[in-house]
């Protein structure tokens, strides 16, 4: 029988919403992003921590995985012939690379969240294919939803052969199940023996599964989640998407009845990814992850941890980005000056070096909340896409700073004498990012949504007249309705820190956010859910908030408080935030920092002057001849 709640739930959404709705994770959010929707800036999330350091296993890993990365992996071999080769993985194997995670007591590196984006970053900034590599395997393949879901015995069978370099993926997507994952069709019939449950058949048609295929007919990976619908009978795979149960399985592609065949890409043209076949393969009941049925969502949280590598390989790329622009804005000279000092491509050097100091912030602060096991769902998420859109803009002022020689391949480039700065390739390779690990547009809608929880169930009282419940509901109401509608306090006496007045922004935007969330939903209700455009306003405007809040933290730690450009880098980035809150007129001649001449002139030529070099750090950089 449905509750009162469902039976709402259910008049408004049907079929996947309504499946989405009923299988939401209900745990209360208690991260940074979900106190913004509600008026409240919780601080003390950023106050809490210090940036991260390295333990030696880490730095040592590094170490080592740098003269790989030099030595061994080609980024234009792998591009040109779409093969990451033998010798790149025998090396990751030998230094631990497919155990970045595991616990050392099986066998891994036992790396956290936060020295693991260190890794990804020096990655990111080399070549794609081998950051895709090894992200599928250590963030969303076997090793991350064992660890999260599995239990002991699992864990003890298959992470020791991960952590040795067995390679693993992760098989979501089908030809009708791209981001509406409720409509998966591959399914799992339960096998008995002797009235026992001893397994299943698991018949699957997956689609992109990356380190799935090395070539066709034959796997990279050993090891395989799949996600299965659980059926008595395969035609029960059309039951309405409400009811249909859903489960994880560790699968061994070496078991009869499984197939595959590899794809080829656009970008990333290295990596080993296609489409997995399996036909009534058998998959013992010890290999299933949780509870029969709850598989899906177990093994999509594995993901919330998982997508932060996405940010941190995406921070390598724009540190490069800024290192390529910064060689060629200052050596390329037009009009008497290098194209750097003519503010329009000046201004493209300092949104790109803003840009890297507030992703740096974001995946600083999201590894230790990780490492901290606080709440990263929706930041996760923020991540993502902040960091996806971040790089692609930068990519773009990168193209138009080169001209182009941006457009011409490294090999004909070099031909003629020239730089051959792989920019073609690395915006190839970047596209792919804002589709995969969820796109960036259901991502954002989903960030709207989970913002707007406490109202819809703190709502549901009155909509449902029960008494007690509106009792409960009526305090959030009254605290959201005083945080949003009372002004802020005077500032205090004397700024108490130099950031002050953008700290001030960030709460006064989030009050306004509470504000409008209120009346919207005072009017639309739960309909408010299929309202994308309005939803996706609300989600930008969290994520803004909490990438101003991060940079403002990054910038204020020692040991970056204290380093050249770092003030007017974050100062520019705030004020081109505000500016999405606050547009500008377009005839107006009263000019924002961000937008104002004389500051861009001279933080580009500061930038030229290699002041803010340190934002490159933990790069690889290529001699560019
Ligand atoms: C190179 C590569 C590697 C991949 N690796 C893996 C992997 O390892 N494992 C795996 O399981 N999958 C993988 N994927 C699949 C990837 O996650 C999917 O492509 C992605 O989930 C989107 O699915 P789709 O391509 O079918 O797009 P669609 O679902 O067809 O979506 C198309 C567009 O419509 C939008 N859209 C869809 N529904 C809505 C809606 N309700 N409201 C508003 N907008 C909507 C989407 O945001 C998107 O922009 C990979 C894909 C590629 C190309």
């Amino acid at each position: 029988m449905s509750t009162p709640n469902m039976a709402t739930a259910e008049k408004i959404f049907q079929g996947s919403l309504a499946a989405a709705e009923a299988s939401r994770d209900t745990k209360t959010y208690t991260g940074f992003m979900s106190g913004l929707f509600e008026g409240i800036v919780r601080r003390r999330l950023f106050a809490s921590y210090a940036l991260p350091t390295m333990s030696a296993a880490a730095t040592d890993f590094v170490e080592r995985l740098r003269p790989v990365l030099v030595e061994q992996v080609d980024p234009e071999r792998i591009d040109r012939e779409a093969e990451i080769g033998e010798e790149v993985f025998a090396a990751f194997r030998e230094i631990g690379a497919f155990g970045i995670k595991i616990p050392t007591a099986y066998g891994g590196l036992g790396l956290s969240q936060s020295e693991y984006h260190t890794v990804a970053t020096l990655l990111g900034s080399h070549d794609a294919s081998t950051t895709v590599l090894i992200s599928a395997h250590n963030s969303i393949g076997v090793a991350e939803p064992v660890k999260l879901v599995g239990n002991l015995e699992q864990k003890q069978r298959f992470l020791p052969r991960l952590a040795k370099g067995e390679i693993s993926g992760f098989a979501l997507t089908e030809k009708d199940a791209g981001c509406d994952i409720w409509d998966i069709k591959s399914y799992a019939i339960p096998v008995q023996e002797d009235g026992e449950m001893i397994g299943y058949r698991v018949t699957a048609d997956k689609l992109y599964t990356t380190n799935a295929p090395r070539r066709d007919k034959e796997f990279l990976a050993s090891l395989l989640i799949v996600i299965a619908q659980i059926v008595k009978a395969p035609h029960e795979v059309h039951r309405p998407k409400e009811e249909r149960q859903f489960g994880a399985f560790v699968v061994e592609t070496s078991s009869p009845g499984c197939s595959c065949a590899r794809l080829e890409f656009l970008g990333v043209r290295g990596i080993y990814n296609g489409e997995v076949h399996l036909r009534d393969v058998f998959v013992p009941v010890e290999n299933r992850l949780g509870e029969e049925g709850k598989g899906l969502r177990r093994a999509l949280e594995s993901l919330t941890v998982g997508r932060l590598t996405l940010p941190a390989a995406c921070l390598g790329v724009l540190k490069k980005c800024l290192w390529l622009a910064r060689v060629r804005a200052q050596s390329r000279v037009q009009y008497d000056h290098p194209i750097g000092e003519h503010t329009d491509i000046g201004s493209k050097l300092v949104a790109m070096a803003s840009r890297v100091l507030a992703l740096e912030a974001l995946v600083k602060i999201t590894g230790v909340w990780a490492d901290a096991k606080q709440d990263v769902r929706l930041e996760s998420a923020a991540a993502k896409i902040l960091a996806t859109e971040w790089l692609l803009e930068s990519l773009l002022d990168l193209f138009r700073l080169y001209g182009g020689r941006a457009f011409e391949t490294p090999d004909s480039l070099r031909l003629r004498g020239e730089i051959p700065a792989p920019i073609e390739r690395m915006i190839r390779d970047s596209l792919i990012n804002l589709i995969w690990e969820g796109t960036n547009g259901i991502l954002n809608l989903w960030i709207g949504r989970e913002g707007l929880e406490g109202y819809f169930k703190q709502g549901q009282a009155f909509l449902d007249m029960q008494v007690k419940a509106m009792l409960h509901a009526t305090p959030f109401f009254v605290k959201v309705v005083s945080r949003s509608f009372n002004g802020l306090p005077a500032y205090k006496n004397g700024a108490a820190h130099p950031y002050e007045a953008w700290e001030r922004f960030v709460e006064e935007k989030s009050r306004e956010l509470a504000r409008k969330i209120l009346l919207v939903t005072a009017r639309h209700r739960r309909r408010l859910v299929p309202k994308q455009m309005l939803m996706r306003r609300f989600s930008k405007a969290s994520m803004h908030l909490l990438a101003v809040e991060s940079a403002l933290w990054y910038a204020s730690q020692q040991g970056i408080n204290d380093r050249p450009l770092a003030h007017g880098l974050l100062t520019y980035f705030c004020s081109r935030v505000k500016e999405d809150f606050e547009p500008t007129p377009l005839l107006s001649t009263r000019t924002s920092c961000w937008d104002d001449d004389t500051t861009v002139y001279h933080l580009a030529k500061d930038i030229l002057a290699g002041k803010a070099e340190w934002l490159e750090d933990g790069i690889i950089k290529m001699p560019l001849a």
